[in-house]
């Protein structure tokens, strides 16, 4: 596939696959980063949905900043759903089946079952302020995407990983592809800086939510935008999502309404994190 390379064509830098991508990511264009990973999946032989590694983004690794402490144990304003607490799991659900959530509450945190799968919130929710933590293992183990993934679904629009995906995972001192590691929308954007904390102490992510709309027929009105501060520290500055994140191949939107959000129960080997003080408002 060629293509015309013309002023304002937003593939028109002429690289191929992750460079391309990269390049597309400093001034976030829909258009652009739609169009190469669509076209790096073409590449791969036509109608081919392509490799998970065409989709992955290595660098620039963003900076490492120590964060501070003042978003750990933020309590919830008064207007806020609880959604948990670290007593019970009544707010959420197994995603396959919508049973009760199969993960359990014991000492104040949330213990993943990764047999039980992925669980979600009963509620569903548009655009909302979320406040979560999560703790990787202080005995971690593996390497890479190995090691203690996990992942909130901004909003998940089916089972397994269906969704929008904030990345959870051991990015301390632990190399994987930039588009992957905490703090990134996954295989979308790289966090503005690495401000992980170390295996065994707790993380905290706030979140502005603003979700996708869509026409009566499905198609996309607004994209979905998000605003991330992980330990405090801002990774993502009003992103704007081209789609659902997804493992391979190029992101796209499926009209949805209201959703619930998701926590990702990861089929690595590597131990889960454990999370605590989840709370949201909605907004407008
Ligand atoms: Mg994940």
């Amino acid at each position: 596939m060629k293509a015309a390379r013309t002023r304002g064509d937003p593939c028109a830098t002429g690289a191929r696959g992750a460079t391309t991508v990269l390049r597309c990511l400093a001034p976030v264009s829909l258009a652009c980063l739609a169009c190469v990973l669509g076209r790096a999946a073409a590449q791969e032989g036509g109608d081919a949905p392509g490799r998970p590694e065409d989709t992955e983004v290595w660098q620039p690794a963003p900076p490492v900043v120590t964060p501070g402490l003042a978003t750990i144990g933020a309590s919830p304003p008064a207007d806020a759903i609880v959604l948990f607490d670290g007593r019970d799991l009544d707010e959420w659900v197994n995603t396959r089946d919508g049973a009760t959530a199969g993960w359990s509450a014991s000492g104040g945190r949330m213990i993943v079952n990764k047999a039980a799968g992925n669980i979600e919130t009963r509620r569903r929710f548009g655009s909302y302020q979320l406040h979560l933590e999560w703790r990787i293992p202080a005995e971690i183990t593996g390497t890479g995407q190995a090691r203690g993934n996990s992942g909130v679904f901004l909003a998940s629009t089916g089972s397994g990983d269906h969704g929008y995906e904030l990345q959870i995972l051991d990015s301390y001192a632990n190399e994987t592809y930039a588009n992957g590691m905490a703090g990134s929308i996954y295989k979308q954007s790289i966090p503005l800086a690495n401000a992980s904390r170390p295996p065994g102490e707790w993380q905290a992510y706030d979140v502005v939510w603003t979700a996708p709309a869509f026409e009566r027929d499905g198609a996309l009105r607004t994209p979905a935008r998000v605003t991330v501060f992980f330990n405090g520290v801002l990774v993502q500055n009003d992103f704007e999502l081209p789609g659902e994140t997804v493992y391979i191949g190029a992101p796209r939107y499926a009209a949805h309404g209201v959703a619930p959000i998701k926590l990702q129960a990861h089929g690595d080997p590597s131990a889960p994190p454990d999370f605590r003080n989840i709370w949201i408002r909605g907004l407008p």
